[in-house]
This record gives structure tokens, C-alpha cells and sequence, in this order.
């Protein structure tokens, strides 16, 4: 960027030129692809500085039509239905220092003559990170809901909006027409277990919360915005008919928690500029503690006739204004790139950081992927970087400061051979990631046995992954077998170790005693199989009712559970036919007790229980193996085709030959509505 105070105009005019295909090119990965390039703190300096050339270029009357300072957003993504907001959907002004923040409370009193000693209030509140939507009532009955889009066209996300868990899709107004607005946003937790899921199933990690929240409901598949955890606020509303009967945005607050939406869980009436001050100060502080990102704090005028009396500029209004935090980034230096064997033998390379305070929490160490990763990135040992903390938790290199690199620093190149046992790394086909080729290299064990005794699978109290560790390399534990008989094996070299008196042995007995008592499905999670989380081995254990059933599983019978694929079954069924993993199996049933999961009780006076049921057409609520799966749940018998035997036909648009046959057979046909009242699931 240059110096603006030395730039001609002629000069301006042309890094604008420059300036507004490459921020068009950041707004498309950011709105359009949820997949941005940079960070919001570098694309945010980027946007204002070309913001300031603008107005040069504007003051001089040399530009015409302004683009940048007018723009919202990014177009509609294609593929999308798309929906013209009948009241624009606009973006926020933003300020960065308190200096900024006197400046606005200071332009509203003159804006509005107001005299020094009349007061006003201005609602401060949470500014959430996730992306806004606007959702459409008719005489109470959820119509339609779309994005912003860019702000005057956004995509239609109605059914998208409809998954979301306690949306209403009716509620009790006696309004003609009511247009909710607020922000569709993923929780830090449910963001952190979604890129887990995302990484155990070998598909796209989510930069931070915001992109997943995005990535998640701007799906054409419905069924994938339905799996993922997405939650809304409510702090807006488009159009309204006949007129709000709210006169202040407190006021509307108040009334749509009454219909029934989440509204701000902070927020705080102010009237003067220290007030203000005081509130985003407040939440600085604690940002850390809320369960999602925010990434500022907005200031708005509380009375709705004020708002009217400020009015709008082109891409926002003039009444509210965002007061952006700092990013949570600092600058520190890689003092080494070390390398992490996993539990299947993936090579992780690490940053070792020179520790840092990143808003408020010390990191020092940086996931680097792969080494194609840190190949994007040129990312070298001694280079100075810039980390920040995704979602507020996981740390992540931003960009190297390629200004400061040391003229003897060298590319990172993965070495041949593994660091912990020396044996040859190996690269999948179609894998970006090397493993180690040994299936006895100690980093691998001692990775799957601190997975065997983790939350998910044995959650043996009291024996961590420092025990682990401690045992392995004492020789104590080499296998998971070698938990369930190390108190009767090392009682008394227990007894000399630090940490270890009568009553901690005592405890650990308890806790090991107590985990040979294991669900089928933390028992399936726990051997390790690849692609496996926690949430398919519950499919599985459910399925197949023990593990000698899922030993023997067929791979048609894998992959008609839904959610299981090809390779998964594939998979699966290798694991079981290794010789190590049947001796594992074999010698661990000796120890312990699998409790395998109960016969679900089918309430037989469900009008669903014992018909056999066909589904046609195309389906807005579920898959066509989900609403199968549900029918089963309730005692149906899903079949694929129309005769004399069937009892009742769910068709949705575009069904064909099916619902004729069923026409001509005189077979009651439902919508997927009834069958989702019949099911009791509404
Ligand atoms: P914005 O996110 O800065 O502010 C406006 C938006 O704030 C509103 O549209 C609404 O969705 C949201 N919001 C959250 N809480 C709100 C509340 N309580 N009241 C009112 N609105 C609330 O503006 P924007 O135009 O959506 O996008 C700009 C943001 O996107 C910047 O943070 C920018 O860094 C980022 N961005 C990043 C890239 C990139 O490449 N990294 C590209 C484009 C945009």
C-alpha cells in the first residue's frame, strides 16, 4: 500500500484500477466460496485504504460512479433460487478507535440538532460473526428466508433455514407481513467438532466458525445444512405490514422473544460516549468465555424516529455503526518445525512459536497440516509469522513476514524417513498426507492407546496421556490388554513412582475395573477403524446389535446404512480381517464386558407400525434413506415399488409412475407432511 499523502490523482486511479478486481476476487471467496484467501484484518486494511482513494477520486469529481464505498456483499451464487429483498439488506459502517467512536456519537447529535442537554439513547450489542439472513411471514406462517446476497438479490435458503433446531415456522403476530433479520452463526464448540468429523472423513476443513456457519446453510443439499449445528439472532427486521408495532429497537427485541427467537444475550442501553466505551471494554474482555465469535460490538440509535430522521447512506445506515476488535493476532518467531506421528501414522508438522499471548491465551505451537500446506504458505524454521487463533481457539499461521526472513533460511522439505522410528514415510494415492510405514512405531502406539483410553471409546479416569506415555516407555503398557492387567502386573512398581500413593492405585484400579463395562459403540470407536468417529459407530452398534454381527458385516449390509460409503465399508471390513486386530479383539474380550445396545421399542399404535411404505417424488425434508430410515424406526417396511401390498404412498412433487400405480391400485397417498405429522417427529 502507498502513501496516499504522495500519490497524483492520475496515480490514485490507477491502484484503484488495480485495487477493484482483486478485492471483487477476495469478496467472491469470502461470500461466494466461504473459503477466503486472507483475513478479515488484512482485507479490512485493504478495503480502507482503497475506501480513501475513492473519496479522493470523489472529491475531485473524477471517478463518476463510485464502487467500492457503495458495494454489499457478493451476488448470489448460482444454483440458488434467487429472492429480491423488498427492503435492502444493507452492511455496517465500521469504526476501530474510541477517537472513531466520540467521532459518531458526536456526527448523530449534530445530524439530529440536537442541543448538549438533551439525551438519546443508543443500544450497544453483540456483533456476531456468522452471516446475516432474512426470513419472510405471512399472516404468521414462515414463507421464505434468504441471504443478503449483495444486499438487494440473495439466495433462497428457506428450506435451509427450516433445519435449523427451535426456528419457528409459525408464530403468533397479528401482522400481515413480517421480515425477521439477524445472523445465522455456528457456536465455537459445534465448529470445533464439525472440522474433527470434517478431518476424520478426509473432507475440507472450515477456517473458522463463520465460514462453516456459511458453508453450512448456503447448501443445495438440504440434509447437509440439517447434520451440521447452526443457531440464529434475531436483531432486525425488513418489511412490515401493516406498521411495527415497536417503537424503539429495544422494543422489537423484546417483542420477537416473545414470538419465540434468540435475541442478544447482551445487551445494554447507553447515553453517553463513555457508556459506550465502557460496554465494549467489558465485552473485550470476555470475548474469550462467549460460545460463539463475535467481532465487534454495534452502536445503534434506540428510537425508531431518530433512525428515520438520520436515514441511510448507500450501503448502510447512518444510525447504527460497528466498532470492530482488534484481531486476535500477534507476531512471533517458528523457532523449529517439528514433526507429529499420529495414531494411523499421518505426519504432522508443527511450528514450535516462541510463546505468545494471543488474546489472552499463551500458544506455542501452530499445526502446519502438511507439507503442502507450509509449501502455499513458504513457510521456513526462524521465520517470523503472524498467528492467530481460528474460532478463537485453534492457533494457525496467518503469513510469514517474508520482510524479516533470515537470507540463510531454507524450504521445509518432509523428510524420507520417520522421526521416531526411521522407517520409510509413504504417500497414498490421492493423499496429501505421508505415513509412517511401520506398524509397530512406538509414536503410532502410544497415539492409539491414548485414543483407546480417551472420552469417546474407555474413559478410564485417572489415566491420561502423560500415564501413557510414562508406561509405555516404562514398558508397562505396550498394548491396550496391558491396561486391563497393569494394577495386577505393577502394583508395586506402581507404588515407587511419583503421584502413585495406596489411594490413587486404588482409584485407578477402580477406574479400569469400571471401563471393562463398555457400549458396543465406544467399544467400536475405540478400536481405531479407520474414518470411524463417534457418531458412526453409534450407526454401527445400532445396526448390528454386537461385534461378532459387525465382524461378519457384509458390505451391502455396511452401505445401506446411510452415511457409510464405499471406501468406509471397505475399510471396515479390512480392519476386521487383519490378524493383529483379531488377536486385539480376542484377547480384549477376555477382559471385558461389551453391553450392546437394547432392541428399540416400536410403539405399535403409531398408524405407521407394520405398513409398507413407499416414497415417490422428490422430498424437501429428508433424504429419501433418511424418511426410509424414519419409517423404519416406527415399525414401517420401506419398499422401493407400488403393488396390491402396500399400504400407503408418500409422494412429493415430480412423482411419476409410482403415484399412478398407486392411483390406479386405490392405495392411500399422503404428503411428506402428513407422513412427518403420522410419524409424530413434528
Ligand atoms: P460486516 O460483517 O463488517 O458488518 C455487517 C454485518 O454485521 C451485517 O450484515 C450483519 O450480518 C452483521 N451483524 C452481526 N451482528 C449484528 C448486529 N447485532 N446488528 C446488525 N448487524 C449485525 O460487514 P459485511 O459487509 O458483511 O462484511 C465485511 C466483513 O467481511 C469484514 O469483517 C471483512 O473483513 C469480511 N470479509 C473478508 C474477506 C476476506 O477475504 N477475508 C472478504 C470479504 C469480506
Amino acid at each position: 500500500m502507498m502513501d496516499i499523502e504522495k500519490l497524483t490523482l492520475s496515480e490514485i486511479k490507477l491502484e484503484l484500477k488495480k485495487l477493484v478486481p482483486l478485492l471483487e476476487q477476495y469478496d467472491r471467496e469470502y461470500y461466494e466460496n466461504d473459503a477466503p484467501s486472507i483475513t478479515d484484518a488484512q482485507y479490512d486494511e485493504l478495503k480502507n485504504y482503497a475506501l480513501k482513494l475513492e473519496k479522493i477520486l470523489n472529491q475531485n469529481d473524477l471517478f463518476g460512479e463510485t464502487i467500492i464505498s457503495k458495494k454489499v456483499g457478493s451476488k448470489a451464487k448460482s444454483g440458488f433460487k434467487k429472492i429480491t429483498h423488498k427492503v435492502p439488506m444493507l452492511s455496517l459502517e465500521n469504526l476501530y478507535t474510541n477517537d472513531d467512536l466520540k467521532d459518531f456519537t458526536t456526527r448523530i447529535r449534530k445530524d439530529l440538532s440536537l442541543l448538549p442537554t438533551e439525551q438519546f439513547d443508543i443500544v450497544a450489542e453483540l456483533k456476531i460473526d456468522g452471516l446475516s439472513f432474512s426470513a419472510r411471514y405471512e399472516k404468521g406462517k414462515l414463507i421464505s428466508a434468504t441471504t443478503r446476497g449483495d444486499g438487494q438479490i440473495g439466495e433462497d435458503i428457506t428450506e435451509n433455514l427450516k433445519t435449523i433446531k427451535n426456528f419457528p415456522l409459525e408464530i403468533n403476530t397479528n401482522l400481515d407481513v413480517l421480515e425477521i433479520r439477524g445472523e445465522v452463526y455456528m457456536s465455537k464448540e459445534d465448529f470445533i467438532n464439525l472440522n474433527k468429523y470434517q478431518e476424520e472423513h478426509n473432507d475440507k476443513l472450515f477456517a473458522n466458525p463463520r465460514n462453516a456457519a456459511a458453508g453450512s446453510l448456503r447448501q443445495l443439499d438440504v440434509n447437509i445444512t440439517r447434520k451440521r449445528n447452526l443457531s440464529v439472532i434475531v436483531y432486525a427486521w425488513g418489511e412490515v405490514l401493516p406498521t411495527p408495532t415497536w417503537e424503539t429497537q429495544t422494543e422489537f427485541y423484546e417483542y420477537v422473544k416473545e414470538l419465540g427467537f434468540p435475541i442478544q444475550p447482551k445487551y445494554k442501553l447507553c447515553h453517553t460516549y463513555e457508556e459506550l466505551q465502557n460496554f465494549y471494554n467489558e465485552i473485550e474482555d470476555i470475548r474469550h468465555a462467549i460460545p460463539f465469535d463475535i467481532d465487534g460490538i454495534v452502536y445503534k440509535v434506540n428510537s425508531l424516529s431518530l433512525q428515520k430522521k438520520l436515514g441511510f447512506i448507500a450501503r448502510a445506515p447512518k444510525w447504527a455503526i460497528a466498532h470492530k476488535f482488534p484481531p486476535q493476532q500477534a507476531k512471533t518467531l517458528i523457532k523449529d518445525i517439528t514433526l507429529q506421528v499420529g495414531r494411523t501414522g499421518v505426519i504432522t508438522p508443527v511450528a514450535e512459536l516462541d510463546p505468545i499471548n494471543v488474546g489472552g491465551v499463551i500458544v506455542a505451537r501452530a499445526t502446519l497440516h502438511n507439507q503442502d500446506y507450509i509449501k502455499q504458505k513458504d513457510i521456513r524454521k526462524n521465520d517470523i509469522v503472524i498467528i492467530q487463533r481460528a474460532g478463537d481457539v485453534i492457533p494457525q499461521v496467518v503469513e510469514v513476514i517474508k520482510e524479516e526472513r533470515q537470507k540463510t533460511s531454507e524450504e521445509f522439505t518432509m523428510p524420507t524417513t520417520c522421526p521416531i522410528c526411521n522407517h520409510e514415510l509413504i504417500q497414498k494415492k490421492d493423499e496429501v498426507a505421508y505415513r509412517c510405514s511401520n506398524p509397530t512405531c512406538p509414536a503410532k502406539i502410544k497415539e492409539y492407546l491414548k485414543y483407546f483410553i480417551s472420552r469417546d471409546a474407555f474413559n478410564i479416569d485417572g489415566l491420561g496421556d502423560a500415564q501413557i506415555e510414562q508406561f509405555y516407555d516404562l514398558g508397562w503398557i505396550k498394548t491396550p490388554i496391558d491396561i486391563f492387567t497393569l494394577i495386577k502386573n505393577h502394583k508395586y512398581d506402581l507404588s515407587k513412582l511419583d503421584g502413585f500413593g495406596t489411594k490413587s492405585i486404588e482409584n485407578l484400579n477402580i477406574s479400569i475395573e469400571k471401563s471393562k463395562n463398555i457400549k458396543l459403540d465406544k467399544f467400536i470407536y475405540s478400536l481405531g477403524i479407520s474414518g470411524i468417529g463417534s457418531a458412526t459407530a453409534i450407526l454401527l452398534a445400532n445396526k448390528f446389535k454386537n461385534i461378532e454381527n459387525l465382524r461378519n458385516a457384509t458390505f451391502t449390509e455396511l452401505t445401506s446404512i446411510y452415511g457409510i460409503g464405499d471406501t468406509m465399508a471397505m475399510d471396515i471390513m479390512n480392519y476386521f480381517k487383519e490378524n493383529d486386530k483379531i488377536d486385539l479383539i480376542n484377547n480384549l474380550l477376555t477382559q471385558i464386558t461389551i453391553e450392546n445396545p437394547k432392541e428399540i421399542e416400536i410403539d405399535e399404535t403409531n398408524p405407521l407400525y407394520n405398513k409398507t411404505i413407499v416414497f415417490t417424488g422428490t422430498l424437501t425434508q429428508f433424504s429419501r434413506k433418511d424418511a426410509e430410515n424414519l419409517a423404519r424406526t416406527l415399525g414401517a417396511h420401506p419398499s422401493s415399488s407400488v403393488s396390491k401390498n402396500t399400504n400407503l404412498v408418500v409422494a412429493g412433487p415430480n412423482a411419476g409412475s409410482k403415484l399412478d400405480t398407486a392411483k390406479k391400485l386405490n392405495i392411500p397417498i399422503i404428503t411428506e407432511e402428513e407422513f412427518i405429522n403420522l410419524s409424530g417427529k413434528k
